[in-house]
């Protein structure tokens, strides 16, 4: 009976599969620069919080009244934004919205996932964890020694596991590299071949000069674009994530959501929010040449950084503290400067923050560099 709970009180009924996985943790220090969760570092513009505020009294007044169900004018809106910023014609029935694309990912897999789901790693350690929690087998396939996806293997690997669902970042997090619409096509037919999905995880599309894999859709219904207004719209707080996908998508999605998931507040700011994409995609250009900026320095002081279609760098090349990247990531966190410590031996990721935090945090790194 040792050890059956992994460190949970016997007491406790815990699911067996779940004993032994932790949560998810980056840290939130308060009075230092944070450049660790790839938010975006701009506050929201001031003509769009007064927008918001006009509108609250009414939506505050409604409280007593569950919100839209089926958040139709809230998804109206996400594909009328997909639309211009695409050159697509998805309908509210393409569009499903959800409390932060994490909880996208977590009703795509409770509707998909009893055949498994397949992703390729170093990338984002959600969706590995929400597998698990739903339940649903976890594959890990490999990525390229320069973290780049060999997608020959990768077809190889989906025709051999079968999963109900493979998923794909791009540009993928933690090292920001993108795949091309070629590519990306590539996985659709072997996903399709299998009957099973392709799920794409653009949380960064904004950032990236790849086409965007929302143009597949039309002709690979098994092709499923997941999106955030967590990093591009600033919005992070307010909890926002989508999908675009075919009408059948959003059907399943009705199933395996929550009644009443999305707050009659966040519909109601959301929409606010994508009223002024303009504004705040004219953010992302100052964090892109930031980011030109970053990479620049980080090379001219000798790190060697991944090429990245994001809003942050993954680099290495460590040469105080013997290297290790824990111990520079604490030393950069002594200094005021908090980074992310992705797991990879000998990296570190830098989110792209204001032009001000950008010269703080090569100021503190350039002292790792002796
Ligand atoms: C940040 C991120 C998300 C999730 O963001 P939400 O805030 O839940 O919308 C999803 N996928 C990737 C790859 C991310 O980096």
């Amino acid at each position: 009976m040792e050890n059956k709970n992994q460190g949970w009180p016997d007491w406790l009924p815990i699911r067996a599969d779940l004993a032994g996985l932790s949560p998810y943790g980056a840290p939130q220090i308060s009075g230092v620069v944070s450049l660790n969760t790839n938010e975006n570092p701009f506050a929201l513009p001031e003509k769009l919080v007064a927008d918001m505020l006009r509108q609250l009294p009414e939506v505050l007044g409604n409280l007593n009244r569950y919100p839209d169900r089926d958040a139709t004018e809230l998804r109206a809106a996400l594909a009328g934004y997909i639309n211009s910023q695409t050159n697509s014609n998805f309908q509210v029935e393409n569009i499903w919205a959800a409390n932060g694309s994490n909880e996208i990912l977590q009703t795509l897999m409770l509707a998909f996932g009893d055949r498994g789901v397949l992703g390729f790693v170093p990338s984002y350690s959600m969706h590995p964890l929400i597998a698990r929690v739903v339940g649903s087998k976890w594959t890990s396939g490999a990525r390229s020694a320069d973290f780049s996806l060999n997608v020959a293997d990768a077809m190889s690997k989906i025709a051999e596991i079968k999963p109900g669902l493979t998923f794909i970042t791009t540009p993928n997090n933690p090292t920001g590299t993108a795949l091309t619409i070629a590519e990306i096509e590539k996985l659709a037919v072997a996903t399709r071949n299998i009957q099973g999905l392709l799920i794409v995880d653009e949380a960064y599309a904004e950032f990236s000069d790849e086409e965007s894999a929302v143009s597949l859709v039309k002709n690979f219904p098994n092709v499923v674009v997941v999106r955030t207004m967590s990093k591009a719209f600033a919005f992070a707080g307010a909890r926002v994530g989508y999908l675009i996908g075919s009408k059948e998508i959003s059907e399943a999605m009705l199933v395996t959501r929550l009644p009443y998931h999305l707050s009659a507040m966040t519909q109601a700011i959301a929409r606010i929010a994508i009223a002024h994409s303009t504004e705040l995609l004219g953010e992302v250009t100052i964090l892109k040449a930031e980011r030109v900026r970053i990479s620049a320095a980080l090379t001219q002081l000798g790190f060697e950084v991944l090429p990245s279609s994001a809003n942050f760098l993954a680099f290495t090349g460590f040469t105080s503290h013997g290297g290790d990247a824990s111990a520079n990531w604490k030393a950069l966190l002594a200094d005021g400067v908090l980074i992310r410590d992705i797991g990879i031996p000998g990296y570190l990721r830098v989110t792209v923050g204001t032009p001000e935090e950008n010269t703080k945090f090569l100021a503190a790194v350039a002292k790792l560099k002796p």
